[in-house]
């Protein structure tokens, strides 16, 4: 596919205009602001992309794509009483098919959003690795152990599930799908469960998704459990980070946490309208970002966010550090769209993703910019993290593929997806009532 005429973020966040881009496959295989001696190379040319700003394809670090059912459906609660008396009840009636419809329809919002990759966590694996391969999103994708007894991992059927998705899913579609064990929190589990999923992902060579330090509430009693250690320094104890780990909100952590995660190069996956939602806190961004941490930016559920639009999130990232921390130094565009996009690629364990760049995948998304409000064009950075709208998004491109274009989806039948989800969602509230009754 080519593109001419267009402006676009390059690999050092230089917005640069007049810029002619192809791709063939699933790469960028020319980027120059000289045009092409032969652009039938790279195929038809996109002319409705012409005059249009092109950034990478954000990553999402941190998402419940399946909980899209949930949106809306417990509000202004305290996290104990939302978890359970709104989502977990909730979650006990969900099935597969359930869990199918919903990812599928979580990940075309995130397409319509400019999300091309997403590290997601949820329950029966195959549904959703059925789901993300149907999407065309990029995925790595984990089902979250919990355990409140004596059990070893092995002993769990998260070890078995996983190693069958496996087999199933890991590096299908040219590495677009890979999986990951997840330990859902450490006060979830036990440490037996933490040090056995740590042994089982070394042992697979798959990465590790977990929850950690969320709350205040939590690193308070993992201190009490665990002879006085923070969630972070008891995981990192018993291995889980020696395997390569994003942590997702990170909000609770002191300097030896900070000098832990950076150390052993953990992602840590912040998701501010998350954590402000619940009341959680402001995960201390700054700091991780001094101490050489990879900070990726994720939007976790919409039931606690409530929609998969990363502007919003990139926007939300950009401006709370300043407020939190009194500095307006803080949280630069480039550094807020780094954290959406190449941050999040590189926690996927996808060097090649994150980045415009000659070679590299192809997952791109172009933004109208002929609007009042991105207007005058000192830069288009400022404007993009400041000032832009996610319906400004008008093509989402994963590996290649046109997934997203100007309101529609290629690939995906979203009435039938918006009818089943639906169906779901009507069928679970009379299970609840039944129940009640
Ligand atoms: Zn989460």
């Amino acid at each position: 596919m080519f593109f001419e005429n267009i402006t676009l973020i390059d690999e050092t966040m230089q917005v640069r205009e007049h810029m002619y881009l192809g791709t063939i496959d699933d790469r960028i295989s020319y980027l120059s602001d000289v045009p092409p001696a032969d652009p039938s190379l790279y195929g038809e040319e996109y002319g409705a992309c012409s005059g249009k700003l092109f950034i990478p394809g954000f990553f999402n670090a941190h998402s419940h794509a399946a909980m899209h059912l949930l949106r809306g459906y417990g509000e202004n609660l305290t996290l104990h009483d939302w978890l359970n008396q709104r989502i977990f009840p909730f979650e006990a009636h969900l099935t597969a098919d359930d869990i199918y419809w919903a990812t599928q329809l979580g990940a075309a919002e995130m397409l319509r959003f400019g999300i091309v990759g997403t590290t997601d966590m949820y329950s029966m694996g195959e549904a959703m690795g059925r789901a993300f391969a149907d999407s065309g999103i990029k995925a790595n994708f984990s089902v979250g152990t919990t355990c409140f007894d004596d059990r070893t991992f092995q002993q769990m059927p998260q070890y078995a599930e996983t190693l069958k998705l496996k087999e199933l899913f890991h590096g299908y579609d040219n590495g677009r799908l890979q999986v990951d064990f997840s330990l859902h929190a450490e006060y979830t589990s036990s440490e037996r469960i933490a040090s056995g999923i740590a042994e089982a992902a070394a042992e697979a060579g798959l990465g590790m998704h977990c929850h950690v330090s969320e709350t205040a509430f939590e690193v308070a009693g993992c201190r009490e459990r665990h002879q006085g250690k923070s969630p972070v320094k008891y995981l990192a104890d018993l291995g889980v980070f020696d395997v390569p780990t994003t942590a997702a909100h990170c909000v609770h952590i002191d300097e030896e946490d900070i000098a832990i995660l950076a150390d052993k190069k953990v992602t840590v996956a912040s998701c501010p309208k998350s954590n402000m939602k619940l009341a959680s806190g402001f995960c201390p961004v700054g700091k991780l970002l001094q101490s050489g941490a990879n900070v990726a930016l994720g939007t976790d559920s919409v039931a606690s966010n409530n929609n998969l639009n990363m502007l919003e999130e990139i926007k939300t990232f950009a401006l709370i550090h300043k407020g939190v921390s009194g500095d307006p130094t803080l949280i630069t565009p480039a550094e807020a769209l780094y954290a959406a996009t190449r941050a999040g690629a590189v926690a996927q364990g996808r060097q090649d993703c994150g980045c415009l760049k000659e070679g590299y995948k192809a997952d791109i998304v172009a933004l109208n910019i002929d609007t009042i409000y991105m207007r005058p064009s000192h830069n288009q950075l400022n404007n993009l993290v400041y000032a832009s709208c996610g319906s400004d998004i008008v093509m989402t491109m994963v590996d290649g593929r046109v997934l997203y274009d100007r309101g529609s989806f290629p690939h995906l039948d979203i009435e039938k997806l918006l009818y089943e989800t639906e169906h779901s969602c009507q069928r679970i509230l009379r299970e609840l009532q039944s129940v009640q009754s």
